[in-house]
């Protein structure tokens, strides 16, 4: 099993929260693990479970040069004992950046390929030609969502209490959101998404639940798409920072909590509810600004 920090829920108490009437928590799960943080420690729970219980040796996933869960994969791997590949989408850049160059200490195999290529990954033929090249291995998917991941975030779910009335999290797959709304039937989860296509999202997270509706995709944060940022979200995140102690980043939490902010000024969550967000970590991919 992984090493596992329990970690706090936090009150954030802003002028601008004060204002409106309504209480804001933070579930602080960036501090749960140095390396594997946040929401990526619970979907690979399971995972890992299950790759040891096929006496696997190795694990192979894919991502971005900046993905958390290629770090976090990496991360589990050497903790563990497992050999790692990294199936990285695009060509080599040198030197590695801190995802990358971390991932080789952890003794992550880097394995290149090209966008189009990546595109087609889950493709029977592609994984067939991983397996020529690299053996047995248990397969995780990009981002790490898969049945696995969601269970584990169920678990996750369990250790948050019942003392508010929406969860808000940020989702670029969604299997961190599909997870919180099986956990959580009677309270009202908010995904904010990552990226700027919230419909793919909206089916991507349907796949993973049942006829739930208590639940929505928020899209209108996403500052102009995956990973991308400007200067109202680097001057948001810098204030938030300073007022608050707690680190944000540009991809996930930062845009996360700006759109919590712009909601409540606009009053969209009930006066009196007490809003419970997730830190769900990421800070590894922290662009200094
Ligand atoms: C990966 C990640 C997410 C997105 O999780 P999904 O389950 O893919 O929606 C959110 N926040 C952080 C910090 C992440 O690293």
């Amino acid at each position: 099993m992984l090493r596992h920090t329990p970690t706090p829920i936090v009150e954030i108490t802003d002028p601008i929260v004060e204002k409106a009437g309504v209480r804001l928590l933070m579930k602080r799960e960036d501090l749960n693990h140095p390396f594997v943080s946040g929401n990526k420690w619970w979907k690979l729970k399971y995972n890992l479970e299950e790759a040891k219980k096929q006496n696997m040796r190795t694990l192979l996933t894919f991502g971005g040069a900046h993905s958390n869960h290629i770090y976090a994969t990496a991360a589990a791997a050497a903790e563990l004992g497992f050999n790692s590949i990294g199936v990285i989408r695009g060509e080599e850049t040198l030197p590695l950046n801190n995802t990358l160059s971390f991932a080789r200490q952890r003794g992550m195999t880097l394995q290149y390929v090209s966008r189009e290529q990546y595109r087609n990954k889950t493709a029977d033929e592609f994984i067939d030609r991983l397996h020529q090249q690299f053996g047995d291995f248990f397969l995780i998917p990009e981002g790490g969502t898969n049945e696995l991941a969601v269970k584990g975030v169920t678990d996750f779910a369990a250790t948050l209490g019942d003392d508010f009335d929406y969860v808000c999290c940020a989702a670029g797959t969604g299997g961190t959101l599909a997870g919180l709304i099986n956990a959580l039937p009677s309270k009202q989860i908010i995904g904010f998404s990552a990226l700027k296509d919230g419909e793919f999202l909206t089916q991507a997270v349907a796949r993973w639940v049942g006829g739930e509706t208590n639940w929505k995709i928020v899209s209108d944060y996403a500052f102009g798409g995956y990973a991308k940022t400007n200067s109202v979200l680097a001057e948001f995140i810098q204030q938030f920072e300073l007022r608050n102690n707690i680190p944000l980043e540009h991809v996930y939490t930062g845009k996360l909590m700006a759109g919590i902010y712009d909601l409540i000024q606009k009053g969209y969550f009930h006066k009196g509810s007490t809003i419970l967000t997730l830190h769900t970590g990421g800070l590894q991919g922290k662009r200094l600004f």
